[in-house]
């Protein structure tokens, strides 16, 4: 089969593998129908996940048909179609129990990191039964891979631990495809305000679409006097970090009211400044956290009912085989406004 190879910092190659097999009875080998590249793909390329090492298959999100199962696998047959998580759940485990995947003993984030991926034409999906979700028949299939990382990622790690309520202002920082996510998921709980941050002005525009009744350019403005002016001097009840560099950390930390959140999403490579002499009396709320895909059920459900809709975040098409264009336009997403996008496999 072909699949997309990282050989170390900087080199990736579209090659032939060989196809993958049963490893485990609770295995299932699942042919990928449509893929994607994640935010998290280019950070391996750059060697920030030392992991990650030469000859791995990159990829965590997809959807595709059942192939074939170890004899464990009750809830699928070969067929099937399927959602692929990028988390993978043994469904045993103490974390496991506790709804906890991403930290799963023998799961958690594996796939395209620890062992092969979703970009490829086949895929080796480990405890199958609690990791892969069956897709019903009527769904838009761009959109169900949406499911597969970014939307319960800006559900869980932003909205969720954020704790937006109706009539909140929540201020996202960063409008990459995540933040876009947070922004999407977050208009469930009917916040009233919701400013969006971001640099990239045709991401911005973008927000606006999505639903942000005020978008904030940070180079062009001062973002903390720009959401103190439109909050009455309060601040943000949820300030969402979905950037992960200290600059955006901190930028959340200034602007959080009395009694708010700040919800990190972002990967943070860095150590960030903490300003307790000024927080340590405003009763606020820092959370982190993995998505576990937990609520990948229940968005599924609202992306059936049209409540939600994932293609919203999908702006380029390409077939599985031009995925090395596809990381091209996927890298230089200003130049090209790109925010997800859609690799299908003939
Ligand atoms: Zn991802
Ligand atoms: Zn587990």
């Amino acid at each position: 089969m072909k699949a997309l190879v990282y050989h170390g910092p900087g080199k990736k190659s579209w090659e032939e593998k060989p196809n993958p097999t049963l490893l485990q009875a609770t295995d299932a080998i699942v042919r990928i129908y449509k893929t994607t590249i994640c935010g998290t793909d280019l950070h391996i390329l750059k060697g920030d996940v030392p992991e990650v090492t030469d000859g791995r298959i990159l990829g965590h999100e997809g959807i595709g048909t059942i192939e074939e199962v170890g004899s464990a696998v009750t809830t699928f047959k070969k067929g099937d179609r399927v959602l692929i998580s990028c988390i993978s759940s043994c469904g045993k485990c103490d974390y496991c129990r506790k709804g906890m995947y991403s930290h799963c003993d023998q799961g958690g984030w594996i796939l395209g990191h620890l062992i092969d991926g979703t970009q490829a034409e086949y895929v080796r999906i480990p405890f199958a039964d609690t990791s892969l979700y069956p897709i019903p028949e009527q769904a838009d299939d761009d959109a169900i891979v949406m499911l597969s990382d970014i939307l319960p990622t800006g559900f869980e790690c932003g909205v969720l631990n954020g704790q937006v309520k109706p009539g909140d202002t929540v201020v996202i920082v960063g409008a990459g495809p995540i933040g876009l996510a947070v922004l999407l998921t977050a208009q469930f709980y009917a916040p009233a305000t919701i400013i969006m941050i971001d640099v990239d002005d045709n991401r911005l525009l973008a927000a606006k679409a999505f639903g942000a009744t005020h978008t904030i350019n940070s180079q062009e403005k001062d973002a903390v006097k720009e959401v103190f002016s439109l909050t009455e001097n309060r601040g943000a009840d949820v300030a969402v970090e979905a950037v992960g560099i200290p600059a955006t950390f901190e930028l959340c930390a200034a602007i959080i009211a009395p009694g708010g959140r700040i919800a990190n999403v972002g990967v943070h490579g860095k150590s960030v400044e903490l300003h307790l002499e000024t927080l340590w009396s405003r009763n606020i709320t820092i959370t982190t956290r993995l998505v576990d895909t937990v609520t990948t059920p229940m968005l599924m459900k609202t992306i059936l009912s049209h409540k939600l809709d994932g293609t919203k975040l999908i702006t380029h098409h390409f077939a599985l085989s031009d995925i090395l264009k596809a990381y091209d336009t996927f890298e230089h997403a200003a130049r090209e406004k790109a925010l997800k996008v859609i690799l299908t496999s003939k």
